[in-house]
């Protein structure tokens, strides 16, 4: 056993602890009982009681305590909350408050204090308000705006001068404007909640069906449909006004229609004034005829229903003869009345269907339709004519008028209408140019031709633009020299399909237009191109003789032309150039050809008269024209054996030739004996096919080079016989005819002598010269007088042969054939040993020149 104290208390028993606290403190007392040994003595039994009620007394002696201490604390912690409360309380009432203020008042605010939590309330409250306070002010803004706008659209509804209808999406009116009301003639009252069909019926101004409801329209397309013209509008009365409407949905933001709404105008107005003005763009205002548009109508119309009939049409083109003076003369305003009375007269004697139009001026267009024939037509234009041919009284002056009148008739003249104006416009002209005061049926045929003309100087040109054109050369030679002088360019077109065209087929479409000149240029600069390449290749002597056609030669560009081919071929020497033109282009004007003959020489080139004989030339104009040369014409050139009157000519040209100082040049030489009379006559230059034809430039200088001059010139080159020789010549040309044409009858054909030639031997050309001019200047010679018998045995043959063959002997015709060739070498034999003769013997008046 422990040391220990043993204390002995007494329990006060003033304090008496309640027995739940007891119960619930769970303080018991105790008993506690030990032996007490020692020594191995037993004392006894130690018996240790322990009450309970001190330790129960003392702790709840101390939790009496404690309570109360807690007690004091809650008392001080609910005297502090309950004061807490009080300011919130007050600040949470002002904000109640404010609240119930702000309704009224959006400028209060609260003031913001007490306790974070209160002010942070407070705050908020304020932002708040703020931000209500914007907000309803931007309302009320926008409200303004709205209200106004609002304002405006009714003031424009009201006062809008167009009818405006609203409906809802099914089409009952929900709203209409005061035009809309008295253009319907319902009341809007009375309109609203009507279908729209009811209250706005519009009908097809010319059908007068009823017309589709515009917003029906717009089932389709919800935009706004297109103006609709031509309407008219049946009021509720029945009254039709001409509208124009369009309608368009009213769509919502998102795209759901809420409805529509439909304008409409009254075009009454609109549609006097455009029938006013549709009457003066379709009318001539002066005589109130219909003008060029509404004729172009008219004559449509016509043509077609002419069509239809199978009757004919005339289109007629009037011009008044001669009105310019007559206006001048008696003063515009009278002038003006006398077309009105001209009007007045046509229109007498047309009949209701015709047309008359006013073109402008003092033209008019004739329509008249339903016509059996030409007769018909031209009994109706006759009249019109004389009527318009009596004398006019204007303010007391008499005034005479005549018009020149075309037509066409339709479809004998099948074409449109535009032409048919035209081919009358033509006839109107043909109708003037023939005389005036007369009427003139345009002739189709000659318009075709026209047309055709037309076509192929377009053709031309492009072909000449396309380079088609070039120039052939042909040779001019020097007879009794045997050299080749120059060579004339001839144009050739190289057409693509047709070859060489000549320009026989092609100038005559040049004339008369810008086209010739252009060709003009084309060969100038060509021909001259040409001389300077034989120039480059040593053919020095050779010139160019270049055609000029009238038209350019008197064109006042042409000396400018020739300038600037000159100076393109600075190479080629002026004097190898010579210009032919025809007498025609230079007599037109005498004085004007002349100055530029004498400004070519100026230039050094020579100048040419060609086909000279055939025109008028004369000794006075060959006086005033300064050309160069005389080119004979081919003409009197090709029968120049056979025809005395041709002989006189070409022996007259070279006379006159010799006279004023010209050289001369025959072309159309195509045989030998041309050649020599030629030479005899004293022109030793020449051309023609007897010596070359026309040739491409390439191969003009392996021609020179082979060609031989033929060996009768060089027999008479150096002599000039005088004119009573060349019979001689032509006596034995003609006997080469006469064999000819016999021998010819064998192959088929004709005989081209007469029956008297055939049998008569005096009666030929030969005979002729024998029995006349030959006896006389050589009948003493021999080989003349051996002739006679020679020459009649000619003709016996050769009527035998003529004979024999109409017999069917032909084998026997054939062998009397080559007796006849026999006798005529001999006979030729003869005639030039007879020429021989004369030229040795000087025999007849022949004489000898030198070399
Ligand atoms: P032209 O000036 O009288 O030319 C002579 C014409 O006669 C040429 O015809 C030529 O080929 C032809 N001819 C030449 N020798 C003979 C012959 O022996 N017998 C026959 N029967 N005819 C012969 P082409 O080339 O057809 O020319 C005809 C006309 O055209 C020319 O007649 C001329 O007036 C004109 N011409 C030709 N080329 C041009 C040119 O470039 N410009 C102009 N303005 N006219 C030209
Ligand atoms: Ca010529
Ligand atoms: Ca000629």
């Amino acid at each position: 056993m422990g040391r220990g104290q043993l204390i002995a208390k007494t329990v006060p028993t003033t304090q008496t602890v309640p027995s739940w606290f007891i119960r619930l403190s769970g303080i018991k007392g105790c008993e506690h009982r030990q032996q007490v040994q020692s020594g191995g003595a037993d004392y006894g039994e130690l018996i240790l009681h322990c009450d309970a009620t001190l330790p129960q007394t003392e702790t709840w002696q101390r939790a009496l305590n404690r309570v109360a201490t807690l007690g004091g604390v809650i008392m001080v912690l609910f005297i502090i909350l309950a004061l807490t409360l009080r300011t919130s309380l007050v600040a949470l009432t002002q904000l109640v408050d404010a609240y119930r203020r702000f309704l009224k008042d959006h400028h209060t605010r609260v003031a913001v204090g007490g306790a974070r939590e209160i002010q942070q309330l407070g705050s908020a409250f304020n932002a708040m308000a703020d931000e209500v306070e914007a907000t309803l002010k931007a309302l009320a803004e926008a409200q303004g705006r709205l209200q106004k706008e609002a304002e405006l659209n009714h003031v424009t509804l009201m006062s809008i001068g167009d009818g405006v209808i609203t409906t809802d999406p099914a089409g009952l009116v929900t709203q209409m404007n005061p035009v809309a009301e008295q253009l319907t003639g319902w009341p809007v009252m009375e309109a609203v909640q009507q279908p729209l069909t009811e209250v706005f019926h519009i009908v097809q101004e010319g059908t007068r069906e009823t017309a589709i409801n515009p917003i029906f329209r717009l089932a389709e397309a919800n935009t706004v449909t297109a103006l609709e013209t031509h309407m008219r509008l049946i009021a509720r009365d029945g009254s039709e006004t001409p509208i124009e409407d369009s309608a368009a949905p009213i769509l919502r933001e998102n795209g759901d229609i809420i409805g529509y709404v439909l304008v409409l105008s009254d075009v009454s107005e609109k549609k006097a004034l455009q029938k006013k003005i549709g009457w003066q763009a379709t009318h001539d205002a002066l005589t109130k005829l219909p003008n060029r548009a509404l004729l172009a109508d008219r004559l449509n119309q016509a043509v077609a229903r002419n069509d239809r009939s199978q009757l004919l049409l005339a289109v007629g083109l009037l011009d008044l003869d001669e009105f310019k003076p007559v206006n001048d003369r008696l003063g515009h305003a009278c002038g003006d009345q006398l077309l009105k009375l001209a009007t007045a007269r046509m229109l007498e004697t047309l009949r209701a269907t015709d047309t008359l139009a006013r073109l402008g001026g003092d033209e008019f267009v004739l329509v008249l339709s339903d016509l059996t024939s030409l007769d018909e037509a031209e009994t109706i234009f006759g009249r019109l004519l004389d009527r318009l041919a009596e004398p006019y009284t204007l303010d007391g002056e008499v005034a005479q008028l005549t018009a020149s009148l075309g037509f066409t008739l339709y479809p004998l003249d099948q074409t449109d209408p535009d032409t048919l104006l035209r081919h009358a416009d033509e006839a109107m002209y043909t109708a003037k140019h023939s005389g005036r005061n007369r009427y003139q049926l345009f002739d189709a045929q000659h318009d075709q031709k026209r047309q055709a003309r037309q076509e192929q100087t377009k053709e031309i040109r492009l072909a000449l633009a396309a380079g088609e054109f070039e120039l052939f050369y042909q040779p001019k030679v020097d007879m009794r020299q045997g050299r080749v002088t120059g060579f004339e360019a001839l144009a050739r077109w190289r057409h693509p399909q047709r070859g060489i065209v000549p320009p026989g087929e092609f100038l005559h479409h040049m004339e008369d237009n810008e086209l010739g000149s252009k060709l003009g240029r084309f060969v100038l600069d060509t021909a001259l191109g040409r001389v300077a390449e034989w120039r480059r290749a040593g053919l020095n002597d050779w010139s160019v003789a270049v055609n000029i056609a009238p038209q350019h030669f008197t064109a006042p560009h042409f000396l400018d032309d020739l300038k600037d081919a000159i100076a393109r071929h600075p190479d080629v020497p002026p004097q190898c150039l010579e210009l032919e033109i025809v007498e025609s282009a230079a007599i037109a004007d005498l004085h004007h050809a002349a100055r530029v003959i004498a400004a070519c020489h100026e230039l050094g080139i020579r100048l040419a008269l060609d086909d000279f004989g055939v025109g008028y030339a004369s000794l006075s104009y060959l006086k005033r024209l300064p050309v160069d040369v005389l080119k004979i014409d081919q003409s009197f050139v090709r029968d120049v054996l056979d025809d005395p009157g041709d002989l006189a000519v070409v022996e007259a040209v070279i006379t006159l030739s010799t006279l004023f100082g010209r050289d001369v040049v025959a072309e159309g030489v195509e045989v030998a004996e041309q050649g020599v009379l030629l030479l005899r006559l004293g022109c030793h230059i020449a051309q023609g096919y007897g010596i070359a034809r026309p040739m491409p430039a390439d191969e003009v200088a392996g021609w020179a080079a082979t060609w031989q001059p033929d060996p009768s010139w060089a027999l008479w080159a150096n002599t000039q016989w005088e004119m009573s020789d060349f019979p001689l010549l032509v006596a034995q040309y003609d006997h080469q005819r006469w064999i000819k044409s016999v021998l010819n009858t064998l192959d088929g054909g004709r005989l081209s002598i007469t029956q008297q030639e055939l049998t008569n031997h005096r009666a030929c050309r030969l005979g002729h010269w024998y029995e006349n001019h030959g006896r006389r200047r050589y009948g003493h010679l021999t080989t003349f007088q051996e002739m006679e018998p020679l020459h009649a045995e000619v003709h016996r043959t050769g009527q035998e042969i003529l004979q024999l063959k109409a017999e069917g002997r032909l084998a026997e015709a054939e062998t009397q054939a080559r007796y006849l060739t026999e006798l005529k070498t001999r006979i030729l034999d003869s005639l030039a040993s007879l020429q021989r003769e004369v030229m040795r013997t000087g025999v007849g008046a022949g004489k000898n020149l030198p070399a």
